[in-house]
């Protein structure tokens, strides 16, 4: 594996667009469940789909008992070695952006400012007003729910939901966007912890690619572009970004 890092490494520190995507598999070490993996909370619950969301006060209530079970989860996990690498690179001035699936706010945990961050199915600490898009402090929330209110309302009238996107819910277009743009300037383009397996996140690499870029994946299983990357690390994202951030700088 060392010189698969030290291959990275030099890349890294070569000075051009470097790009990070990242899913399920980095925050796994923060003991947050890949929801989508089996045995995941998906398997086990069947989807509340957003029409259901904005049409049934039932399958609101549901959503929100699900999430209550979830956020108790993410809002006790700490950043693992694998963020506080990528929060490193950033200090040090070499890393442009990173794009996530995650929903779990544990990279700006980790340091990285928000500006930084795009995240491509939203971020579940954070809770939006469906009506006026208001964001409503998750405490509060919390709150009403602990206090028998099954599915808060915002004063406005609409319904407020955690700010992620659901299960039938359109993607975000400016974060797509924005993702797009940053994979097709990218000069070093790393994947950690996502099996690329749904869209947007597959085209990612493939875009990466078109412009060169040299493409490194780090995940624990199979992905649909293993083939075409130039450096590939079945290993755990902590130590293997750990092992990276230490040859960065140790050149
Ligand atoms: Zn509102």
């Amino acid at each position: 594996m060392q010189n698969k890092i030290a291959q990275i490494a030099a890349k890294i520190k070569a000075g051009g667009n470097n790009v990070v995507f990242t899913g399920a598999g980095i925050s796994t070490e923060s003991g947050i469940p890949d929801y989508r993996s089996q045995g995941g909370i998906w398997d086990k619950f069947r989807p509340v789909y957003f029409d259901e969301f904005m049409s049934s006060k039932d399958a609101r209530a549901e959503y929100w008992r699900r999430w209550v079970e979830l956020y108790q989860g993410i809002a006790a996990a700490q950043p693992n070695p694998a963020h506080l690498a990528l929060a490193r690179l950033h200090d040090l001035g070499l890393l442009q952006a990173v794009v996530t699936q995650n929903v779990d706010g544990l990279h700006q945990e980790s340091g990285l400012p928000d500006e930084k961050i795009v995240e491509l199915h939203g971020n579940t600490c954070r809770i939006r007003c469906m009506g006026c898009r208001q964001i409503m402090a998750v405490e509060d929330v919390q709150q009403r729910l602990t206090a028998g209110d099954p599915a808060p309302e915002c004063q406005c009238g609409g319904y407020l939901k955690p700010d992620t996107i659901s299960f039938g819910q359109s993607m975000p277009v400016a974060e797509v966007e924005r993702a797009v743009g940053l994979s097709r300037g990218s000069d070093f383009f790393l994947v950690v912890g996502s099996t690329l397996l749904v869209q947007p996140a597959a085209h990612m690499p493939i875009y990466a690619k078109d412009n060169d870029a040299f493409l490194s994946i780090i995940n624990l299983s199979e992905t649909p572009c293993d083939r075409m990357c130039d450096v590939l690390i079945r290993e755990k994202a902590g130590l293997a970004l750990q092992e990276i951030v230490k040859a960065v700088e140790k050149g």
